[in-house]
């Protein structure tokens, strides 16, 4: 249903740019007769691609053009090895303001607005993303980037500025901070445009009612131009993402096959305009949804839910997905259960076996363990064997994102 067939010859441009050089693309896909790619099933079959293999073209293997069209290059994180830089060319930068000036329009901004730019500038695709989006929207673009907190309130006092772009972590501390000095009535602020992390909806009303704006999620990645490639609406029901530059699809990470729609999967990326650094069935890691039917907004553009963890961190147990947000979902509804847990799964006598371990302040243990059993019955379809442990009972991981431990392999 999402896979529209007047996309197909979209993606068959899009693959024709991304290999008519000797490059990175006519490298990989070599040995593929690509002249018999003609439908949409044949173009299913195409390997992926995944960021090691970007990695290794470093410094600037990926560059389908030639070196002298290329106005820009950005570059991803390097925390977990060499970075991947992508390299734009004029018409890439305006596409992607293009696609994050959408984003505006759709989070209800406009050019009578104060933009204030709060995530860095610099190799991250993130700050110059909405910056050039908000210039091209033709609102007030105040592009602090991060950090300093004096400063950043002195200036959205004094600029007025109406509308905050953050990550949801500084979002929430800005909101504090203003809270704790009593200048709300000072603020201007009236929409907040959130990006990067995943965050819970507990974290999100907070941030909405501490400052009394309404919040829109931004997706992107470096990789795929930036953020501002998909952006909640109003209805706040997933985010539009604008299939007339990207391809989506939603595959099981363990088997590369799609996932019935409206399931959760890894989303995969292909750019269908990209001149730079085009990118065909890109692996993001992201899971989402495609979310089914028509927006209540109106807007044509199809949806993905909001990012509810990364591929690395799902587990298939019973033939049912597990990953850490259900999990999270789960425990936040039964009272007694603090979101700290671990989900400790091992194969015993020939079985799952699905061990799910919380805190709990609660001196009767039974009756809570035995509420996230039927919980998790319940909302995720598993017989689980939860053990509650006292509060501060589980290990602080420094890596706080692993919370599923698979024994079985
Ligand atoms: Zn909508």
């Amino acid at each position: 249903m999402m896979n529209k067939p007047e996309q197909l010859s979209g993606l068959l441009d899009a693959l024709k740019r991304a290999t008519n050089r000797e490059g990175f693309y006519s490298n990989k896909f070599k040995g593929i007769e690509l002249g018999d790619i003609k439908t949409m099933e044949d173009f299913e079959k195409l390997p992926f691609s995944d960021k090691a293999e970007l990695r290794d073209a470093y410094p600037l293997g990926l560059c389908a053009v030639d070196e002298s069209e290329i106005v820009r290059i950005h570059s991803s994180s390097g925390t977990t090895g060499t970075p991947v830089i992508i390299p734009y060319t004029a018409q890439d930068v305006a596409d992607w303001a293009t696609m994050f000036c959408r984003c505006y329009e759709i989070a209800g901004i406009t050019r009578q607005d104060r933009i204030h730019i709060t995530p860095g500038y610099g190799l991250w695709t993130a700050g110059i993303g909405f910056q050039a989006g908000a210039e091209k929207l033709g609102a007030m673009a105040i592009p602090m980037g991060p950090g300093n907190t004096d400063k950043q309130l002195q200036m959205m006092m004094d600029v007025k500025s109406t509308v905050l772009c953050a990550t949801s972590s500084y979002a929430l501390l800005l909101a504090e901070e203003i809270a704790k000095r009593g200048i709300k009535d000072k603020i201007h602020l009236r929409k907040g445009v959130i990006g990067s992390e995943r965050w819970g909806e507990k974290m999100r009303n907070r941030i909405a009612s501490e400052l009394g704006i309404q919040l829109y999620d931004i997706y992107g990645l470096t990789e795929v131009y930036g953020p501002g490639i998909a952006v909640s609406c109003d209805e706040n029901c997933g985010m539009h993402y604008f299939d007339d530059y990207l391809y989506f699809e939603i595959i099981d990470p363990k088997t590369g096959k799609h996932v019935p729609d409206g399931e959760v999967g890894e989303l995969v990326i292909t750019t269908l305009r990209k001149q730079g650094a085009p990118l065909i069935r890109y692996r993001t890691h992201d899971l989402t949804r495609f979310v089914p039917g028509e927006c209540a907004c109106g807007l044509k553009y199809p949806r993905i839910d909001t990012i509810i963890g990364r591929s690395d961190d799902m587990v298939k147990v019973k033939g049912v997905m597990i990953f850490p947000a259900k999990i999270e979902e789960v425990l936040t509804g039964v009272a007694g259960a603090s979101s700290e847990y671990q989900v400790v799964i091992d194969h015993i006598d020939g079985k799952d076996h699905v061990q799910i371990l919380f805190e709990t302040a609660e001196e009767n243990k039974a009756d809570v363990e035995n509420a996230v059993r039927i919980a998790v019955k319940q909302k995720v379809g598993i017989m689980t064997d939860p053990k509650a442990v006292g509060l501060g009972g589980l290990p602080r991981s420094e890596k706080k994102s692993v919370r599923i431990y698979d024994k079985r392999y």
